[in-house]
């Protein structure tokens, strides 16, 4: 009780091993934070996290400019069954999709897969940016895992490559398929899923053509309006969390 009595400052996503009497060694990026923008020193509080090991209290050790040893103290919260939702989206402009990734973060996604669509704007995506947007996303809502960020795919080699067991729901503003509230009541609580959002000229008649010969497919749509990409995103892993994702749960405390 204690333990999670005990106000933290911060949370950091770390993959080194954590447990009680380890120390992990922090470089200049995480101590610029810790000491620069947080103003915190030897002795203060964090509490550091990972999906393999949970969330640990840690305490600030020595610390210089670009270095700092951060002592694991004590669990808690422990390692915990998170959700299988990926996120497929055309890749947006920057801005956008930074807004994007911290959203999709926040509610729940466990990868990102940027997809190159007939009609994507937008050929680069930078896997190191995607990550480091989630995994301040990650640090700031709570939860124990970062999305896994994908290397961007022509969308037939995603199609090609797809594991037989994970159901995609593809977001179609055409009004081909069903309302999504009604096509996620036939999904299993916990079932591999997916979301596809498509670039903003939308995915092409040849596109839509091929989803319908694919039986892990359905077309979903998201109401009457159209929706900007990332806003069709978001409104979809939330509707997808709220029927059959973990939106039942309360919070870890
Ligand atoms: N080119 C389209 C148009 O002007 O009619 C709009 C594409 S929309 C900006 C970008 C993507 O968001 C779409 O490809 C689709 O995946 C998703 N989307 C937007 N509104 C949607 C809706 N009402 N239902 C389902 N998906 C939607």
């Amino acid at each position: 009780m204690l333990i999670m009595a005990e106000r933290i400052a911060t949370r950091l996503y770390l993959t080194e091993a954590l447990a009680a009497g380890h120390s992990v060694i922090l470089g200049p990026p995480a101590v610029h934070r810790l000491r620069d923008v947080l103003r915190l020193g030897p002795g203060a509080a964090i509490a550091a996290f990972n999906p393999r090991d949970g969330e640990w209290l840690c305490r600030i050790g020595e610390m210089t400019r670009g270095r700092a040893a951060l002592e694991v103290v004590a669990r808690r919260r422990p390692p915990e069954r998170e959700g299988n939702i990926w996120l497929l989206f055309a890749p947006i402009r920057r801005t956008r999709l930074d807004w994007l990734v911290e959203k999709a973060t926040e509610l729940g996604v466990s990868a990102l897969l940027p997809i190159a669509t007939a009609r994507t704007q937008v050929p680069q995506t930078s896997p190191a940016r995607l990550e480091a947007v989630a995994i301040a996303a990650a640090e700031q809502c709570g939860r124990l895992s970062v999305p896994e960020p994908r290397p961007a795919a022509p969308l037939a080699m995603a199609l090609a490559g797809w594991p037989a067991d994970r159901q995609l729901l593809v977001c179609d503003e055409s009004g081909g398929g069903r309302p999504i509230t009604e096509e996620l009541t036939l999904i299993e609580q916990g079932a591999p899923t997916a979301l596809l959002v498509g670039p903003e000229g939308g995915f092409t008649p040849t596109e839509l053509d091929a989803f319908a010969d694919l039986p892990f497919v359905s077309r979903v749509g998201l109401g009457p309006r159209i929706l900007r990409a990332e806003t069709a995103a978001v409104a979809a892993l939330a509707v997808f969390q709220a029927i059959a994702g973990d939106w039942r749960e309360a919070r870890a405390r």
